[in-house]
This record gives C-alpha cells, structure tokens and sequence, in this order.
C-alpha cells in the first residue's frame, strides 16, 4: 500500500503514522524527521533546510524531492510506505505522481485528518519541539493553509482523498483511519 497522510501541524501525523506503519508492515517516510536527522547529521541538505525548519517555511520542493527520491529507491519501499508530511506543495504532489507514474506504482490513497483549530493549538502547547514557538506555529499554520491544503482539492478530484475526524484520542482516531483504508481499498483488509 502507497499511502499519503496530510493534516495540520498537531492533527497528530506523527503519532498515527507508527501505529499504521506498524499495522501494515510498511516503511515510515516522515520528510519532517528525515530533514531533522540532517540538520543534526550537518549534511549539505540539512545546512540547506535549517532556516526553513527554524522560521516555519517550507523547504523548497527541489531539495525534498531529492531527498524522497533517494529514499524511495532502497528496497524496502518496494511493499509500500507511508508519506507524513509529504507532499506539502502542488509541485511535491504532481512530481510525486509523475514519479510514481513511470514506475506505474500509483498512490492508494490520501488520508487526511482534520482537527478543529483549538484541539491543534491545546496539542502544539503540549508538544514542546523546537519549532513549536508560537510564532513559528502561525507560520507553519500560515503555509499549510496556503500550499498544503489545496492538496485536499488536488487528490479528492483524482477519487483518492479520505478525511478522517482526527480529534478523539489516538486510539478513537487510529480506528477511523483502519475502517477508512478498508472502505478505500477493499479486499485490503487493512494491510
Ligand atoms: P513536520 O515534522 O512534518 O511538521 O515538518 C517540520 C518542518 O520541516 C516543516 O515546518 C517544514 O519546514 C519542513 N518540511 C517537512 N516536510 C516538508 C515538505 N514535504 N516540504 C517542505 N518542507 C517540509
């Protein structure tokens, strides 16, 4: 299964991205994490991406699509993965579908969560990372709003989207999203 998981900062990606990973058997491709690990790493693309992470903007789509590309090569994405955080941009989706595309590796579905604006800022408040400043939060607010968000758009017109209610506790909303990518994907059982 080749499946995209898009939300807000604090619909909870991170958290129901282990638990569907774990379910399904599939790599985890959080862009967010891998842009961490290089910042730390002090690789060519983490010095690139540091500005970005530590005001809120987004990375420029070249320097992700490098990184998702190298990723997608190794062999254990052959089964299928996970995307949390990517794509964020139009750009990032259709590169990703024309990738994908030629590799006739289709995606299976978009899920994304949706979580009312109180219930993300009571959950940034608790989560303390670094770029959880409350004005890094506006701004990564600001750019999910304008460039991520008209995802939705992009891939319910391609029959692939499913919105899932993300504001019950993990479980509630882990539920949700095992009886979506069954109605989504029959005969997939859920793995
Ligand atoms: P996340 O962990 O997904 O919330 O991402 C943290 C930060 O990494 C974001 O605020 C962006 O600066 C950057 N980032 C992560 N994924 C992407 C992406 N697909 N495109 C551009 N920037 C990204």
């Amino acid at each position: 299964m080749r499946i995209v998981l898009i939300g807000p900062p604090g619909a909870g990606k991170g958290t129901q991205s282990e638990r569907i990973v774990r379910h399904l058997g599939i790599p985890h491709i959080s862009t967010g994490d891998m842009l961490r690990a290089a910042i730390q790493e002090k690789t060519r693309i983490g010095s690139l991406a540091t500005e970005y992470l530590s005001s809120g903007r987004l990375v420029p789509d070249p320097l992700i699509l490098q990184l998702v590309g190298e990723r997608l090569s190794k062999p254990d994405c052959e089964i299928g993965y996970l995307f949390d955080g990517f794509p964020r941009t139009q750009g990032q989706a259709v590169s990703l579908d024309k990738f994908l595309g030629d590799l006739k590796t289709p995606l299976d579905l978009v899920l994304e969560l949706q979580v009312s604006e109180e219930t993300l800022l009571e959950r940034l408040a608790q989560r303390g990372r670094a770029d959880d400043h409350p004005q890094v939060i506006r701004e990564r607010f600001r750019a999910y709003r304008d460039q991520t968000k008209p995802l939705s758009d992009y891939y319910r017109d391609k029959g692939l989207l499913v919105t899932v209610h993300g504001g019950g506790t993990p479980d509630e909303v882990f539920q949700h999203i095992v009886k979506a990518v069954q109605n989504h994907v029959p005969g997939e059982d859920a793995k």
